[in-house]
Protein backbone atom coordinates (compact mmCIF):
# COMPACT_ATOMS: atom_id res chain seq x y z
CA UNK A 1 0.00 0.00 0.00
CA UNK A 2 1.39 3.35 -1.42
CA UNK A 3 2.25 6.20 1.67
CA UNK A 4 0.60 9.23 1.85
CA UNK A 5 0.85 12.73 3.47
CA UNK A 6 -0.73 13.32 6.50
CA UNK A 7 -2.08 16.39 5.07
CA UNK A 8 -3.26 14.74 0.91
CA UNK A 9 -0.22 16.66 -0.90
CA UNK A 10 0.14 13.13 -2.62
CA UNK A 11 -3.03 13.48 -4.36
CA UNK A 12 -2.29 16.91 -5.82
CA UNK A 13 -2.04 16.47 -9.60
CA UNK A 14 -2.32 20.29 -10.63
CA UNK A 15 -0.20 22.63 -9.91
CA UNK A 16 2.50 20.63 -8.47
CA UNK A 17 3.83 21.76 -4.54
CA UNK A 18 0.34 22.89 -3.17
CA UNK A 19 -2.03 21.26 -0.83
CA UNK A 20 -5.38 19.67 -1.45
CA UNK A 21 -7.32 22.74 -1.09
CA UNK A 22 -5.87 25.47 -3.55
CA UNK A 23 -5.18 22.62 -6.03
CA UNK A 24 -7.12 22.76 -9.02
CA UNK A 25 -7.16 19.14 -9.38
CA UNK A 26 -6.16 16.17 -7.37
CA UNK A 27 -6.51 12.68 -6.95
CA UNK A 28 -9.78 10.96 -6.88
CA UNK A 29 -9.30 7.30 -7.28
CA UNK A 30 -10.77 4.91 -4.56
CA UNK A 31 -8.15 2.95 -3.56
CA UNK A 32 -6.45 4.36 -0.41
CA UNK A 33 -2.95 5.28 0.95
CA UNK A 34 -2.14 4.03 4.00
CA UNK A 35 -3.18 6.66 6.10
CA UNK A 36 -6.37 7.37 4.63
CA UNK A 37 -10.16 6.80 5.58
CA UNK A 38 -12.14 5.70 2.63
CA UNK A 39 -15.56 6.65 3.25
CA UNK A 40 -19.42 5.75 1.46
CA UNK A 41 -21.13 8.82 0.96
CA UNK A 42 -24.71 9.15 1.44
CA UNK A 43 -25.05 12.76 1.36
CA UNK A 44 -23.60 16.09 0.51
CA UNK A 45 -23.87 19.09 2.03
CA UNK A 46 -23.20 22.04 -0.43
CA UNK A 47 -21.63 25.00 1.21
CA UNK A 48 -24.47 27.77 0.89
CA UNK A 49 -22.49 30.41 -1.11
CA UNK A 50 -21.36 27.30 -3.50
CA UNK A 51 -25.23 26.31 -4.21
CA UNK A 52 -26.73 29.61 -4.32
CA UNK A 53 -24.28 30.15 -7.46
CA UNK A 54 -24.83 26.72 -8.99
CA UNK A 55 -28.79 27.40 -8.34
CA UNK A 56 -28.71 30.47 -10.34
CA UNK A 57 -26.58 28.85 -13.14
CA UNK A 58 -28.62 26.18 -13.75
CA UNK A 59 -31.52 28.39 -12.80
CA UNK A 60 -33.14 26.36 -10.52
CA UNK A 61 -33.26 23.43 -13.10
CA UNK A 62 -32.86 19.86 -11.09
CA UNK A 63 -30.86 17.78 -14.15
CA UNK A 64 -28.89 21.08 -14.48
CA UNK A 65 -27.67 21.62 -11.09
CA UNK A 66 -26.67 17.44 -11.09
CA UNK A 67 -25.25 18.33 -14.37
CA UNK A 68 -23.04 20.90 -13.10
CA UNK A 69 -22.08 19.12 -9.89
CA UNK A 70 -20.96 16.44 -11.59
CA UNK A 71 -19.08 18.03 -13.74
CA UNK A 72 -17.46 20.03 -11.17
CA UNK A 73 -16.16 16.41 -9.21
CA UNK A 74 -15.05 14.93 -12.80
CA UNK A 75 -12.88 17.88 -13.94
CA UNK A 76 -11.46 18.73 -10.37
CA UNK A 77 -11.77 15.06 -8.29
CA UNK A 78 -13.38 17.44 -5.35
CA UNK A 79 -16.55 19.27 -4.87
CA UNK A 80 -15.10 22.98 -5.41
CA UNK A 81 -17.56 25.58 -7.15
CA UNK A 82 -14.91 27.44 -9.38
CA UNK A 83 -16.70 30.45 -9.07
CA UNK A 84 -17.17 31.01 -5.32
CA UNK A 85 -13.95 28.28 -4.72
CA UNK A 86 -15.95 26.83 -1.46
CA UNK A 87 -16.87 22.93 -0.87
CA UNK A 88 -19.35 21.96 1.95
CA UNK A 89 -19.33 18.55 3.59
CA UNK A 90 -20.56 15.38 3.52
CA UNK A 91 -22.16 12.17 5.97
CA UNK A 92 -21.12 8.43 4.83
CA UNK A 93 -20.31 5.50 6.41
CA UNK A 94 -16.77 4.43 6.86
CA UNK A 95 -15.93 1.36 4.75
CA UNK A 96 -11.96 1.39 5.01
CA UNK A 97 -9.32 2.88 7.14
CA UNK A 98 -5.66 2.63 6.45
CA UNK A 99 -3.54 0.44 8.28
CA UNK A 100 -1.33 3.37 9.44
CA UNK A 101 -3.89 5.04 11.51
CA UNK A 102 -4.11 2.02 14.00
CA UNK A 103 -4.92 3.60 17.24
CA UNK A 104 -4.58 6.90 15.69
CA UNK A 105 -7.94 7.06 15.31
CA UNK A 106 -11.26 6.32 17.64
CA UNK A 107 -13.50 4.94 14.32
CA UNK A 108 -13.98 1.63 13.13
CA UNK A 109 -15.62 0.38 9.69
CA UNK A 110 -19.24 1.37 9.74
CA UNK A 111 -19.57 4.32 12.10
CA UNK A 112 -21.79 6.92 10.65
CA UNK A 113 -19.40 10.44 10.27
CA UNK A 114 -19.22 13.67 9.18
CA UNK A 115 -16.30 14.87 7.65
CA UNK A 116 -15.61 18.61 9.30
CA UNK A 117 -13.26 19.51 6.55
CA UNK A 118 -14.02 20.90 2.95
CA UNK A 119 -15.54 19.35 0.41
CA UNK A 120 -13.32 21.90 -1.58
CA UNK A 121 -10.09 19.30 -0.73
CA UNK A 122 -11.67 16.12 -0.26
CA UNK A 123 -11.24 13.21 -2.93
CA UNK A 124 -14.91 12.53 -4.69
CA UNK A 125 -16.61 10.05 -6.59
CA UNK A 126 -19.65 10.44 -7.95
CA UNK A 127 -21.68 7.38 -9.48
CA UNK A 128 -25.22 8.87 -8.83
CA UNK A 129 -27.08 11.59 -8.03
CA UNK A 130 -29.98 10.32 -6.38
CA UNK A 131 -32.20 13.08 -5.07
CA UNK A 132 -31.42 16.95 -4.93
CA UNK A 133 -33.11 19.39 -1.91
CA UNK A 134 -32.79 22.30 -3.20
CA UNK A 135 -34.17 24.33 -0.41
CA UNK A 136 -31.56 23.08 2.10
CA UNK A 137 -28.21 22.63 -0.30
CA UNK A 138 -28.16 19.08 0.44
CA UNK A 139 -28.03 16.14 -2.15
CA UNK A 140 -28.08 12.32 -2.29
CA UNK A 141 -25.52 10.81 -3.94
CA UNK A 142 -24.12 7.39 -4.51
CA UNK A 143 -20.53 7.43 -4.25
CA UNK A 144 -17.24 7.71 -2.14
CA UNK A 145 -14.93 9.94 -0.76
CA UNK A 146 -11.49 10.22 1.14
CA UNK A 147 -10.41 11.67 4.12
CA UNK A 148 -6.89 12.89 4.74
CA UNK A 149 -4.46 11.84 7.97
CA UNK A 150 -5.20 15.77 9.05
CA UNK A 151 -8.97 15.59 8.19
CA UNK A 152 -11.12 15.99 11.46
CA UNK A 153 -15.12 14.54 11.85
CA UNK A 154 -17.45 14.08 13.79
CA UNK A 155 -18.94 10.59 14.40
CA UNK A 156 -23.17 11.29 14.17
CA UNK A 157 -24.94 11.27 17.30
CA UNK A 158 -27.84 9.20 18.21
CA UNK A 159 -30.10 11.78 19.89
CA UNK A 160 -30.23 14.15 16.83
CA UNK A 161 -31.52 13.21 13.07
CA UNK A 162 -28.66 12.81 10.61
CA UNK A 163 -29.56 15.26 8.23
CA UNK A 164 -30.13 17.64 11.09
CA UNK A 165 -26.41 16.97 12.37
CA UNK A 166 -25.34 17.58 8.58
CA UNK A 167 -26.67 20.57 8.75
CA UNK A 168 -25.59 21.96 12.06
CA UNK A 169 -22.14 20.72 11.33
CA UNK A 170 -21.61 22.45 8.24
CA UNK A 171 -21.47 25.80 10.05
CA UNK A 172 -20.21 24.62 13.41
CA UNK A 173 -17.52 27.51 13.23
CA UNK A 174 -19.81 30.21 13.37
CA UNK A 175 -21.35 29.55 16.69
CA UNK A 176 -17.88 28.69 18.36
CA UNK A 177 -16.68 31.78 17.33
CA UNK A 178 -19.65 33.78 18.26
CA UNK A 179 -19.30 31.67 21.68
CA UNK A 180 -15.83 33.37 21.92
CA UNK A 181 -15.84 36.49 20.82
CA UNK A 182 -18.89 38.14 22.10
CA UNK A 183 -18.23 39.69 25.75
CA UNK A 184 -21.27 40.75 28.69
CA UNK A 185 -22.39 44.28 27.18
CA UNK A 186 -21.70 44.26 23.87
CA UNK A 187 -23.59 45.37 20.87
CA UNK A 188 -23.48 42.46 18.58
CA UNK A 189 -24.95 42.28 15.06
CA UNK A 190 -25.40 39.33 13.03
CA UNK A 191 -26.20 39.91 8.55
CA UNK A 192 -27.82 37.42 7.60
CA UNK A 193 -29.01 36.42 11.35
CA UNK A 194 -31.89 34.47 10.13
CA UNK A 195 -30.33 31.53 8.05
CA UNK A 196 -28.36 28.07 9.54
CA UNK A 197 -25.37 30.27 10.80
CA UNK A 198 -26.85 33.39 12.12
CA UNK A 199 -29.49 31.96 13.97
CA UNK A 200 -26.29 29.55 15.95
CA UNK A 201 -24.70 32.71 16.15
CA UNK A 202 -27.67 35.13 17.64
CA UNK A 203 -28.04 32.13 20.24
CA UNK A 204 -24.90 32.11 21.48
CA UNK A 205 -24.06 35.94 21.31
CA UNK A 206 -27.63 36.47 23.43
CA UNK A 207 -26.20 34.04 26.25
CA UNK A 208 -23.18 36.32 26.24
CA UNK A 209 -24.06 39.62 25.90
CA UNK A 210 -25.98 40.04 29.41
CA UNK A 211 -28.40 42.66 30.64
CA UNK A 212 -26.21 45.62 29.27
CA UNK A 213 -25.86 44.37 25.65
CA UNK A 214 -28.19 44.08 22.61
CA UNK A 215 -28.44 41.26 20.02
CA UNK A 216 -29.20 42.58 16.64
CA UNK A 217 -30.88 39.72 13.68
CA UNK A 218 -30.61 41.69 10.11
CA UNK A 219 -32.23 39.38 7.53
CA UNK A 220 -33.92 39.99 4.77
CA UNK A 221 -37.04 38.18 3.74
CA UNK A 222 -40.16 38.56 6.18
CA UNK A 223 -40.53 34.89 6.38
CA UNK A 224 -37.22 33.91 7.47
CA UNK A 225 -37.18 36.92 10.08
CA UNK A 226 -40.33 35.98 11.76
CA UNK A 227 -39.40 32.51 12.06
CA UNK A 228 -35.83 34.18 14.24
CA UNK A 229 -38.48 35.93 16.19
CA UNK A 230 -40.39 33.00 17.09
CA UNK A 231 -37.52 31.69 19.05
CA UNK A 232 -36.71 34.59 20.42
CA UNK A 233 -33.27 35.11 19.49
CA UNK A 234 -32.54 38.64 19.13
CA UNK A 235 -33.45 41.59 20.97
CA UNK A 236 -33.90 43.79 17.84
CA UNK A 237 -34.63 42.59 14.30
CA UNK A 238 -34.25 44.43 11.28
CA UNK A 239 -35.52 43.93 7.67
CA UNK A 240 -32.57 45.13 4.83
CA UNK A 241 -30.43 44.40 2.28
CA UNK A 242 -27.00 43.65 3.18
CA UNK A 243 -25.68 44.85 0.67
CA UNK A 244 -27.05 48.41 0.77
CA UNK A 245 -24.69 50.16 2.64
CA UNK A 246 -26.57 53.22 3.52
CA UNK A 247 -29.67 51.04 4.38
CA UNK A 248 -27.68 49.10 7.25
CA UNK A 249 -26.05 52.25 8.09
CA UNK A 250 -29.09 53.73 9.35
CA UNK A 251 -30.87 51.03 10.44
CA UNK A 252 -28.27 50.02 12.66
CA UNK A 253 -27.62 53.55 13.67
CA UNK A 254 -31.37 53.62 15.24
CA UNK A 255 -30.92 50.44 16.85
CA UNK A 256 -27.81 51.60 19.04
CA UNK A 257 -28.58 54.83 19.70
CA UNK A 258 -25.85 56.10 17.50
CA UNK A 259 -23.40 53.76 19.12
CA UNK A 260 -23.24 51.25 16.86
CA UNK A 261 -21.76 47.62 17.16
CA UNK A 262 -19.46 46.24 19.24
CA UNK A 263 -19.30 43.10 17.03
CA UNK A 264 -20.59 42.14 13.50
CA UNK A 265 -21.29 38.52 12.31
CA UNK A 266 -21.82 38.28 8.35
CA UNK A 267 -23.61 35.15 7.60
CA UNK A 268 -24.78 36.13 4.29
CA UNK A 269 -24.26 33.86 1.53
CA UNK A 270 -24.07 36.68 -1.34
CA UNK A 271 -21.58 38.89 -1.95
CA UNK A 272 -21.02 42.79 -1.51
CA UNK A 273 -21.97 42.94 1.45
CA UNK A 274 -18.56 43.89 2.86
CA UNK A 275 -18.94 47.57 3.33
CA UNK A 276 -22.33 47.63 5.33
CA UNK A 277 -19.84 45.13 7.65
CA UNK A 278 -17.80 47.59 8.12
CA UNK A 279 -19.95 51.01 8.39
CA UNK A 280 -22.01 48.90 11.14
CA UNK A 281 -19.20 47.98 13.52
CA UNK A 282 -17.44 50.75 15.94
CA UNK A 283 -13.96 52.12 15.06
CA UNK A 284 -12.34 49.50 17.54
CA UNK A 285 -15.34 47.05 17.02
CA UNK A 286 -14.21 43.43 15.14
CA UNK A 287 -16.00 42.01 11.78
CA UNK A 288 -15.98 37.92 12.11
CA UNK A 289 -16.48 37.31 8.15
CA UNK A 290 -18.36 33.50 8.11
CA UNK A 291 -20.04 34.21 4.63
CA UNK A 292 -18.07 32.80 2.29
CA UNK A 293 -19.04 34.95 -0.42
CA UNK A 294 -16.86 37.36 1.47
CA UNK A 295 -13.89 39.55 -0.57
CA UNK A 296 -10.61 40.28 0.98
CA UNK A 297 -9.69 43.04 -1.25
CA UNK A 298 -13.29 44.79 -0.73
CA UNK A 299 -13.06 44.54 3.12
CA UNK A 300 -9.61 45.43 3.62
CA UNK A 301 -9.79 48.17 0.89
CA UNK A 302 -13.61 49.34 2.32
CA UNK A 303 -12.48 49.51 5.78
CA UNK A 304 -9.19 51.76 4.60
CA UNK A 305 -11.86 53.75 2.38
CA UNK A 306 -13.35 54.95 5.37
CA UNK A 307 -11.03 55.46 7.75
CA UNK A 308 -12.43 52.69 10.09
CA UNK A 309 -9.06 51.14 12.54
CA UNK A 310 -11.79 48.06 12.98
CA UNK A 311 -9.89 44.29 13.50
CA UNK A 312 -11.66 41.75 10.70
CA UNK A 313 -11.72 38.29 11.03
CA UNK A 314 -11.66 35.57 8.55
CA UNK A 315 -13.94 33.00 9.19
CA UNK A 316 -11.92 29.97 10.10
CA UNK A 317 -14.34 27.14 9.81
CA UNK A 318 -12.75 25.30 12.78
CA UNK A 319 -12.52 26.72 16.39
CA UNK A 320 -12.06 24.28 18.97
CA UNK A 321 -14.99 21.90 20.03
CA UNK A 322 -17.01 23.81 17.01
CA UNK A 323 -18.91 20.67 16.46
CA UNK A 324 -19.61 19.86 20.21
CA UNK A 325 -20.70 23.43 20.85
CA UNK A 326 -23.20 23.52 17.70
CA UNK A 327 -24.70 20.18 18.33
CA UNK A 328 -25.20 21.18 22.01
CA UNK A 329 -27.43 24.33 20.62
CA UNK A 330 -29.90 21.35 19.29
CA UNK A 331 -30.05 19.70 22.67
CA UNK A 332 -30.32 23.26 24.74
CA UNK A 333 -32.88 25.14 23.23
CA UNK A 334 -36.24 23.66 21.90
CA UNK A 335 -37.48 26.38 19.94
CA UNK A 336 -34.28 26.38 17.89
CA UNK A 337 -34.25 22.26 16.95
CA UNK A 338 -38.14 22.67 16.49
CA UNK A 339 -36.96 24.79 13.82
CA UNK A 340 -34.16 23.21 12.46
CA UNK A 341 -35.82 19.73 12.53
CA UNK A 342 -38.65 21.78 10.52
CA UNK A 343 -36.16 23.32 8.21
CA UNK A 344 -33.54 20.47 7.57
CA UNK A 345 -34.19 17.02 9.04
P1 LIG B 1 -28.18 30.37 4.74
O1 LIG B 1 -28.87 29.51 5.73
O2 LIG B 1 -28.56 30.30 3.32
O3 LIG B 1 -28.31 31.87 5.27
C1 LIG B 1 -27.94 32.98 4.52
C2 LIG B 1 -28.73 34.15 5.03
O4 LIG B 1 -28.35 35.31 4.30
C3 LIG B 1 -30.25 33.97 4.83
O5 LIG B 1 -30.90 34.11 6.08
C4 LIG B 1 -30.62 35.10 3.88
O6 LIG B 1 -31.82 35.73 4.21
C5 LIG B 1 -29.50 36.10 4.12
N1 LIG B 1 -29.37 36.99 2.97
C6 LIG B 1 -29.18 36.65 1.67
N2 LIG B 1 -29.12 37.77 0.92
C7 LIG B 1 -29.31 38.82 1.76
C8 LIG B 1 -29.35 40.22 1.60
N3 LIG B 1 -29.17 40.80 0.41
N4 LIG B 1 -29.56 40.98 2.70
C9 LIG B 1 -29.73 40.43 3.94
N5 LIG B 1 -29.67 39.11 4.16
C10 LIG B 1 -29.47 38.30 3.09
O7 LIG B 1 -26.61 30.16 4.76
P2 LIG B 1 -25.65 29.47 5.84
O8 LIG B 1 -25.59 28.02 5.62
O9 LIG B 1 -25.97 30.02 7.17
O10 LIG B 1 -24.25 30.04 5.34
C11 LIG B 1 -23.97 31.42 5.45
C12 LIG B 1 -22.61 31.75 4.86
O11 LIG B 1 -21.61 31.04 5.58
C13 LIG B 1 -22.46 31.35 3.41
O12 LIG B 1 -21.76 32.35 2.72
C14 LIG B 1 -21.63 30.10 3.49
O13 LIG B 1 -20.90 29.95 2.33
C15 LIG B 1 -20.74 30.42 4.66
N6 LIG B 1 -20.09 29.26 5.29
C16 LIG B 1 -18.84 29.46 5.77
C17 LIG B 1 -18.16 28.43 6.37
C18 LIG B 1 -16.78 28.71 6.92
O14 LIG B 1 -16.12 27.77 7.25
N7 LIG B 1 -16.37 29.95 7.02
C19 LIG B 1 -18.74 27.18 6.50
C20 LIG B 1 -20.04 26.99 6.04
C21 LIG B 1 -20.72 28.05 5.44
P3 LIG B 1 -33.27 35.12 3.79
O15 LIG B 1 -33.39 33.86 4.58
O16 LIG B 1 -34.22 36.13 4.22
O17 LIG B 1 -33.19 34.90 2.32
Amino acid sequence: MKKGCPYGTHRVIEPKNTLPQPAVKIDNTMEIYDNEILIDVQTLNIDSASFTQIKEEAKGKEEKIKEIMKNIVETRGKHQNPVTGSGGMLIGTVKEIGPALEGKVDLKVGDKIATLVSLSLTPLKIDEILAVRKDIDQVDIKGEAILFESGIYAVLPEDLPENLALSVLDVAGAPAQAAKLVKPGDNVLVIGGAGKSGMLCLYEARKRVGVNGKVICLGYSEESLERAKSADLADVYIKADATNAVEVLEKVKEATNGEMTDITINCVNVPNTEMPSILATKDDGLIYFFSMATNFTKAALGAEGVGKDTTMIMGNGYTKGHAEIALQIMRESKELRKIYEELYA
